[in-house]
C-alpha cells in the first residue's frame, strides 16, 4: 500500500487559541495505563502532532477525506483570526496547503499570534497513522474509522 493513497485517509482539524505559549507539561497527553491512553481534554496544542489524535473526539471541529475540504477549513480558520500583517498572507498560506496536502496528503500545522496578542494553532492532522517519527505506536482513529 502506498502511504500517500492509502485508503480511508482523512483529516481531522483542530483549532486553539490562547494569550501565550502553553507549558510543556501540559502538551503531552496522559501516558497509557495498561496499554490504553485515558481519554485527554486538554485544549491545547500537543507537542507531537499525532497526540491531537489523542484528544477526546469532542475537540474535532471537522473530519473530512477530501483534501479540498481540509484547506476550506483550513481557509475559514484565517478569516476569522487573520495573523499579523507581518506574517505569511492568508493565500499564501492557503496557496502552500492546497499544494502540499495534494503532493504530500499529511498534516498541515499553523501557529500564528493575530494583531489581538492571540495565539492561535490550527491543526488538520491526517489519520489513520501511518508514519510514526517517534518509537511510539500513534494513536487510534479518535473515531474508530479505519
Ligand atoms: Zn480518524
Amino acid at each position: 500500500m502506498d502511504h500517500w493513497h492509502r485508503p480511508g485517509l482523512h483529516w481531522h482539524c483542530y483549532a486553539w487559541v490562547g494569550s501565550k505559549r502553553p507549558e510543556d507539561t501540559e502538551r503531552r497527553p496522559p501516558e497509557p495505563q495498561n496499554g490504553r491512553r485515558p481519554v485527554w481534554n486538554s485544549p491545547v496544542p500537543p507537542l507531537e502532532v499525532m497526540h491531537w489524535l489523542a484528544k477526546s473526539a469532542d475537540r474535532i471541529s471537522l473530519t473530512t477525506g477530501d483534501p479540498a475540504g481540509a484547506v476550506e477549513w483550513l481557509g475559514k480558520q484565517l478569516a476569522d483570526a487573520p495573523g499579523l500583517e507581518t506574517d505569511l498572507s492568508a493565500g499564501l498560506r492557503l496557496d502552500h496547503a492546497r499544494a502540499f496536502l495534494a503532493t504530500y496528503p499529511h498534516d498541515v500545522v499553523w501557529t500564528y499570534w493575530t494583531p489581538g496578542q492571540q495565539l492561535r494553532s490550527v491543526a488538520a492532522v491526517s489519520c489513520p497513522r501511518t508514519h510514526n517519527p517517534t518509537s511510539e505506536p500513534p494513536p487510534p482513529c479518535p473515531l474508530g474509522r479505519r
